[in-house]
């Protein structure tokens, strides 16, 4: 059985998680009305690989006998200037996220809940992925500037990216 306290936390999770899904179709609007085409596409599958995250989080909260209890979702920025911005935004969460899970792992530590504590290792290693991505994709931007022909390549490079 998960503590009230770890059941709280975790559906703030799924909160976090759905929000995250939210910011990066919000980004993705952006992008594709920028004529970013590829951008626009990479933001989605993020989105629905955040969705997964909840949807993981969500089943792991039933398994253990907990109830999931759904909070509304706060509503995304809809203007982030330029795709360097976008990147530096998404950087940023995935940053934000990484705290989260981390304060989730020392709850469970805490808590002494091995189980949580061990089903929370997967979003540990994700997140150091995440970040990563984040970080590659906005040095790309920086080294490139505002040229155009790279602007362009990297848009049809990110473009190619499916979902898992
Ligand atoms: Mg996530």
């Amino acid at each position: 059985m998960l503590s009230k306290k770890m059941e709280k936390a975790l559906n703030e999770q799924i909160n976090k998680e759905m929000f995250s899904a939210y910011i990066y179709l919000s980004m993705a609007t952006f992008l594709a009305e920028k004529r970013y085409d590829g951008m626009a596409s990479f933001m989605q599958v993020q989105a629905q690989e955040e969705l997964e995250h909840a949807m993981k989080i969500y089943g792991f909260v039933e398994e253990r006998g907990g109830r999931v209890l759904l909070d509304a979702i706060a509503k995304p920025d809809s203007d982030f200037q330029n795709p360097l911005k976008v990147f530096e935004t998404a950087l940023g969460h995935e940053k934000f996220i990484s705290k989260s899970i981390n304060d989730l792992v020392d709850l469970a530590i805490a808590e002494k809940d091995h189980a949580t504590k061990e089903f929370l290792a997967w979003f540990v290693k994700e997140q150091v992925e995440e970040e990563a991505n984040m970080d590659r994709i906005v040095g790309q931007m920086q080294m490139i500037g505002d040229h155009g022909h790279g602007l362009f390549m990297l848009d049809r490079h990110l473009g190619e990216r499916k979902a898992d």
